[in-house]
């Protein structure tokens, strides 16, 4: 992680010796040159960055570098959505007559890496400050505290205020509190920001309506037609370039229909509060086979580079709930998971990294099997979930929740190593979100920080919430020999492996009084059965 100083500042003096150009500012007066520089996560016209930025005399930097691309191999999707963006991004700047320093992947001097990026636009600009938006995630964050001392200039990292919840607000909601329930901060944003609050009290009188919004699919619902953008020119020409420097990247190309400009965010979300909102809340956890989307928003893209605000998603939810256009359990249910479960891992990452990600608390240690990369395994319901990661670079949060994480939770699979999975096969994958929903939520590797129980199930789970199993090779309904569904003895042999750790867990003790009741050779054969399956796998990788 992270770039070596000493190099960049070999690099820096190198540059130094260079004949330095003339500021723009020579001839036309003295003023204060402000760099302020953009990432790739914060395309946002509000961006703080940018509040008094004085279009004469200041000059924004937005880099692409290829160490941005790589530091995981990421879906090729991931990396045309992320150039794509910023190329738009920039270029709407530059027609509000803002200059733009835009570095170039291909562009043959780039060095790839933003620190050597950054000096090499401080000689190119010679400013007299640097101002940005504190990075999203810790890996930039630990590059952007050597700047100062690195450049010589006075660096100002400003807080990003496109979250409802700053930094501090939520570590100071978690000082002192043994347990970190998403619910007790969610109440507490929704007081705070006045949403979907009447009086002081929840609207509707209920904080939560999950109860209402666990059904399955009806055969023959129909779904709504989502709206995909066709690849303009810019995005085009980002295409070519990702494949021919990142080929061998996982994930399919040609099904790219991410919104890439603020226009096509806000054409995305007006589709999504007319089209699948009202059923939002309904089969926010159905699966069904053949379809990735269901009526999922897929704003998180959008969200999570700055095309879309958090605010004013939720305020459009609550907006079409008053209008009387979309039901309460379904509006509430998208509010929390914006309003609720990204600001709180948000605030999760920033108040426990950077030794959060080294977190094991089950002591898992198996190796990723290759199938997460092929898509290829007789279980359906994997193949289906990374079928649609491969060609989308999206699954729903069922699917990574329930599918590939509840898989990894079973097979023992190293934190470490799925982490990194899901950090590279999503569209909307950015490690501050990312990290904590795979450590927390989907392996219970941070031992409990998160969630009050791993999200362990075995098949009948998954044949309640999707049509997976229909079409299965195993059978769901078997839980011992060749052809019953893995998930079944996995979820078991995860309990009795897991006895010392788990059994004292309250919300666990009806599967733990099941276990006591079994004699010690059922268990013995459940582990050797569970034993055999994944030493295949590992045989496959
Ligand atoms: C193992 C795992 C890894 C994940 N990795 C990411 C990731 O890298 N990036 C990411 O944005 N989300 C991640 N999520 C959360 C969630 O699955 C995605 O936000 C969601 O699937 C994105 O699709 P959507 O926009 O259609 O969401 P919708 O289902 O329409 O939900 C609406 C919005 O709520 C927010 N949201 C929903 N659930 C969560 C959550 N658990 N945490 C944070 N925000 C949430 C997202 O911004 C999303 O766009 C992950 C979940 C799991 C279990
Ligand atoms: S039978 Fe088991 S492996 Fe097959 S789709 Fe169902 S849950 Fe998945």
């Amino acid at each position: 992680m992270g770039e070596k100083l000493g190099a960049c500042e070999v690099l820096l003096r190198s540059l130094s010796r260079r004949t330095i150009p003339k500021r723009r500012s020579e001839g036309r007066g003295a003023f204060m040159t402000v760099l302020r520089i953009i990432l790739g996560d914060q395309l946002s016209d509000e961006l703080a960055t940018l509040t008094d930025l004085d279009p004469e005399h200041d000059i924004v930097l937005m880099m692409e570098v290829e160490q941005e691309s790589t530091y995981v191999r990421h879906h090729k999707q991931k990396i045309v959505l992320v150039l794509s963006a910023m190329r738009h991004f920039a270029a709407s700047l530059r027609e509000r007559g803002v200059t733009v320093d835009y570095v170039r992947l291909d562009a043959p001097e780039n060095t790839g890496r933003f620190t050597t990026e950054v000096q090499r636009a401080v000689v190119r600009h010679r400013p007299h400050r640097i101002v940005m938006t504190e990075p999203s995630e810790w890996r930039v964050q630990a590059l952007v505290e050597g700047w100062a001392a690195l450049m010589g200039i006075p660096v100002e990292v400003r807080a990003d205020d496109r979250f409802f919840a700053s930094r501090a607000r939520f570590a100071a909601w978690a000082r002192g509190r043994r347990s970190w329930r998403m619910e007790h901060f969610y109440r507490e944003m929704r007081r705070e920001h006045g949403i979907l609050i009447e009086g002081d009290q929840p609207a509707g009188g209920e904080w939560n309506y999950d109860q209402a919004n666990r059904k399955s699919l009806p055969a023959g619902t129909v779904l709504p037609d989502r709206p995909r953008f066709l690849p303009d020119a810019i995005t085009r020409e980002v295409m070519a370039l990702v494949e021919q420097r990142f080929g061998e990247h996982f994930g399919e190309l040609e099904n790219f229909g991410w919104p890439v400009s603020r226009a096509d965010a806000l054409r995305a979300l007006d589709d999504f509060m007319d089209d699948c909102l009202p059923s939002f809340g309904d089969y926010q956890d159905a699966m069904k086979a053949g379809e990735s989307f269901l009526f999922h928003s897929l704003l998180a893209p959008a969200l999570n580079l700055g095309l879309l605000s958090p605010r004013e998603v939720c305020r459009a939810a609550e907006a079409a709930w008053r209008a009387g256009r979309a039901p309460l359990n379904a509006v509430e249910g998208f509010v929390r998971q914006i309003l609720g479960w990204r600001e709180y891992v948000r605030g999760v990452y920033w108040t426990l990294m950077p030794d959060y990600a080294d977190r094991n608390a089950l002591q898992a240690t198996r190796k990723l099997p290759a199938f997460y990369w092929t898509g290829e395994t007789p279980m359906n319901c994997l193949r289906e979930a990374i079928g649609s990661t491969a060609r989308y670079a999206y699954s729903h949060h069922i699917q990574r929740l329930m599918v590939t994480g509840n898989f990894a939770l079973l097979a023992g699979l190293a934190p470490a190593e799925i982490e990194r999975w899901y950090l590279a096969v999503y569209a909307d994958a950015f490690e501050w979100v990312e990290m904590p929903n795979t450590l927390g939520m989907a392996v219970f590797a941070d031992g409990g920080q998160m969630a009050s129980k791993p999200y362990a199930a075995s098949g009948a789970y998954i044949d309640r919430m999707s049509d997976f199993c229909d079409a299965c090779a195993y059978d769901v309904k078997q839980k011992s020999g060749p052809k019953a569904c893995p998930f079944n003895y996995l979820y078991w042999a995860f309990l009795i492996r897991q006895k010392d750790r788990l059994s004292g867990n309250a919300r666990l003790a009806m599967p733990y009084r099941t276990l006591g009741s079994w004699p010690q050779e059922r268990k013995a054969a459940i582990l050797a059965e569970a034993d055999t399956f994944l030493d295949q796998l590992d045989v496959n990788e």
